[in-house]
Protein backbone atom coordinates (compact mmCIF):
# COMPACT_ATOMS: atom_id res chain seq x y z
CA UNK A 1 0.00 0.00 0.00
CA UNK A 2 1.01 3.22 -1.16
CA UNK A 3 0.86 6.75 1.15
CA UNK A 4 -1.16 8.00 -1.19
CA UNK A 5 -3.41 5.33 -0.75
CA UNK A 6 -4.15 5.54 2.85
CA UNK A 7 -6.69 8.00 3.98
CA UNK A 8 -5.78 11.22 6.37
CA UNK A 9 -2.88 11.39 8.19
CA UNK A 10 -1.08 13.55 6.39
CA UNK A 11 1.19 14.89 9.45
CA UNK A 12 1.81 11.06 10.12
CA UNK A 13 3.05 10.54 6.09
CA UNK A 14 4.90 13.27 6.16
CA UNK A 15 6.46 12.31 9.67
CA UNK A 16 7.30 8.95 8.48
CA UNK A 17 8.80 10.28 5.32
CA UNK A 18 10.70 12.51 7.05
CA UNK A 19 11.97 9.59 9.42
CA UNK A 20 13.17 7.66 6.25
CA UNK A 21 15.09 10.48 4.23
CA UNK A 22 16.91 11.62 7.75
CA UNK A 23 17.69 7.92 7.74
CA UNK A 24 16.27 8.25 11.42
CA UNK A 25 14.13 5.29 11.32
CA UNK A 26 13.26 3.88 15.22
CA UNK A 27 13.48 0.08 15.60
CA UNK A 28 10.28 -0.17 17.34
CA UNK A 29 7.01 1.67 16.45
CA UNK A 30 3.65 1.54 17.38
CA UNK A 31 0.84 3.13 15.36
CA UNK A 32 -1.82 3.95 17.67
CA UNK A 33 -5.83 4.70 16.67
CA UNK A 34 -9.09 3.75 16.81
CA UNK A 35 -10.64 1.00 15.09
CA UNK A 36 -10.95 2.12 11.23
CA UNK A 37 -8.70 4.96 11.88
CA UNK A 38 -6.26 3.51 9.13
CA UNK A 39 -3.03 2.64 11.53
CA UNK A 40 -3.00 -0.67 10.10
CA UNK A 41 -2.55 0.71 6.60
CA UNK A 42 -0.36 3.58 7.62
CA UNK A 43 1.58 1.20 8.68
CA UNK A 44 1.87 -1.24 5.66
CA UNK A 45 2.65 2.12 3.66
CA UNK A 46 5.60 3.07 5.72
CA UNK A 47 6.89 -0.64 5.57
CA UNK A 48 6.43 -0.17 1.78
CA UNK A 49 7.98 3.19 1.49
CA UNK A 50 11.11 1.91 4.05
CA UNK A 51 11.86 -1.26 1.72
CA UNK A 52 10.90 0.43 -1.36
CA UNK A 53 14.41 0.06 -3.78
CA UNK A 54 12.95 3.16 -6.02
CA UNK A 55 11.41 5.07 -3.55
CA UNK A 56 9.72 8.58 -4.97
CA UNK A 57 9.96 11.85 -2.58
CA UNK A 58 6.81 11.39 -1.06
CA UNK A 59 5.65 7.56 -1.37
CA UNK A 60 6.82 4.21 -2.43
CA UNK A 61 7.12 3.24 -6.25
CA UNK A 62 4.22 0.80 -5.81
CA UNK A 63 5.98 -1.09 -8.85
CA UNK A 64 9.40 -2.54 -7.68
CA UNK A 65 9.99 -6.30 -6.68
CA UNK A 66 10.00 -4.99 -2.72
CA UNK A 67 6.89 -3.03 -3.00
CA UNK A 68 5.06 -6.14 -5.05
CA UNK A 69 5.47 -8.16 -2.74
CA UNK A 70 4.53 -6.03 -0.08
CA UNK A 71 1.23 -5.20 -1.73
CA UNK A 72 0.68 -9.29 -2.11
CA UNK A 73 1.69 -9.51 2.06
CA UNK A 74 3.97 -11.60 1.47
CA UNK A 75 7.51 -9.64 1.87
CA UNK A 76 10.12 -12.06 3.46
CA UNK A 77 11.25 -8.66 6.12
CA UNK A 78 7.48 -7.58 6.60
CA UNK A 79 5.82 -9.72 9.42
CA UNK A 80 2.79 -9.54 11.31
CA UNK A 81 1.87 -10.46 14.36
CA UNK A 82 -1.68 -9.72 16.43
CA UNK A 83 -4.44 -11.00 19.33
CA UNK A 84 -6.01 -13.82 18.47
CA UNK A 85 -8.75 -15.76 20.27
CA UNK A 86 -7.48 -18.70 21.57
CA UNK A 87 -9.08 -21.82 20.43
CA UNK A 88 -7.81 -25.70 21.50
CA UNK A 89 -10.22 -26.97 18.92
CA UNK A 90 -8.83 -24.92 15.89
CA UNK A 91 -5.61 -25.10 17.70
CA UNK A 92 -4.67 -21.66 16.99
CA UNK A 93 -2.11 -20.26 19.27
CA UNK A 94 -0.10 -17.55 17.14
CA UNK A 95 -1.13 -15.25 14.84
CA UNK A 96 0.59 -17.66 11.84
CA UNK A 97 -1.98 -20.33 12.16
CA UNK A 98 -4.47 -17.45 11.02
CA UNK A 99 -2.19 -15.58 8.31
CA UNK A 100 -3.88 -16.65 5.40
CA UNK A 101 -7.25 -14.91 6.83
CA UNK A 102 -5.37 -11.96 8.13
CA UNK A 103 -3.66 -11.58 4.02
CA UNK A 104 -7.73 -11.65 2.61
CA UNK A 105 -8.82 -9.58 5.14
CA UNK A 106 -5.84 -6.97 4.07
CA UNK A 107 -6.85 -7.54 0.63
CA UNK A 108 -10.46 -6.84 0.92
CA UNK A 109 -10.63 -3.44 3.44
CA UNK A 110 -7.13 -2.94 4.80
CA UNK A 111 -9.48 -1.01 7.47
CA UNK A 112 -11.14 -4.01 8.83
CA UNK A 113 -14.73 -2.79 7.65
CA UNK A 114 -15.00 0.22 8.97
CA UNK A 115 -14.34 2.46 6.25
ZN1 LIG B 1 8.97 0.22 -4.74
Amino acid sequence: MKFANVIAHQAEKKHLIHTVTENRISHAQMFLGPPGSGTVPLAIAYAQYILCQNKQENDSCGACASCTKIQKHNHPDLHFSFPIHLSKEKHIYKSDNVLADWREILDENPYFGDR
